[in-house]
């Protein structure tokens, strides 16, 4: 009873999913990280030779998207859900650059967007889901009845971002995750299938100059508000 639907979109590397799933753990929600569905898509592209030499196969990948079966697991130790694709886990493999360079071509497919968008629904069906990514409170819910749009600079993310690849042991420089940043921010923001763009009634959130601690406090202040005006109304 009371439960809600929380949107968190965004451009990437605005600390999207870390709010997300300490939110959804402070409401004993399910917290959905969608922007691991579309990598974990990447990665089976990749996989099974759909994309070579970053030209995409579209016809071959179409075909066999009903083969790439996705699923989200809880892990108890880490207290968040990690993404199996096929039975396997791939929660590192999809954070790599090799994904990250490829996932918002992968992305635009209309296809692919109609699969995980589908999916995504069907988890949010009882509400008291927070789920992130760049569509879900225009096109996933509409009806959602808080949804926040985070924003931050360009710098600031891709210095967040790298510092991040860096502790994972990856071998990047700083400058290719700026240009990743930006080339996503510019195919996320312009493509002709479900664009990033902010919901007309999301709450604007620059988090530039903002600690995770601070964020945090704020959007569970906001959302328990919603949440308290929800239960009046039932
Ligand atoms: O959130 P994350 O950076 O992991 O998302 C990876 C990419 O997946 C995004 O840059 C975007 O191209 C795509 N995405 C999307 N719609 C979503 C979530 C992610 O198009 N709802």
């Amino acid at each position: 009873m009371g439960k809600i639907t929380i949107a968190i979109d965004g451009y990437s590397s605005t600390g999207k999913s870390t709010i997300a799933k300490d939110l959804a753990s402070a409401l004993n929600y399910v917290y959905v990280d969608t922007g691991a569905m579309y990598r974990a898509i990447t990665l089976f592209a990749l996989d099974n030779k759909c994309i070579v030499d970053d030209k995409i196969n579209l016809e071959k990948l179409i075909g066999l998207l009903p083969k790439a079966k996705l699923k989200f697991q809880f892990n108890k130790e880490l207290d968040y859900s990690q993404m199996y694709l096929n039975g396997e886990n791939v929660e590192q493999e999809i954070r790599s650059m090799r994904v990250s360079k490829l996932v918002s071509k992968i992305a635009i497919i209309p296809e692919v967007r109609e699969k995980l968008v589908s999916m995504q629904r069907e988890m949010g069906r009882n509400k008291g889901i927070v789920m992130d990514g760049r569509d879900i409170g225009t096109v996933v819910f509409p009806d959602a009845e808080f949804k926040i749009f985070m924003t931050a600079s360009p710098d600031i993310r891709a210095s967040r971002r790298y510092k991040e690849l860096i502790s994972k042991g990856e071998n990047v420089t700083y400058e290719e995750v700026l240009k990743n940043v930006r080339e996503r921010d510019y195919i996320d923001s312009n493509r002709a299938s479900s664009p990033l763009m902010q919901a007309e009634d999301a709450i604007e959130f620059d988090n530039s100059d903002m600690g995770i601690q601070e964020q945090f406090e704020r959007i569970h202040h906001y959302a328990l508000k919603v949440i308290e005006k929800q239960k009046k109304n039932a």
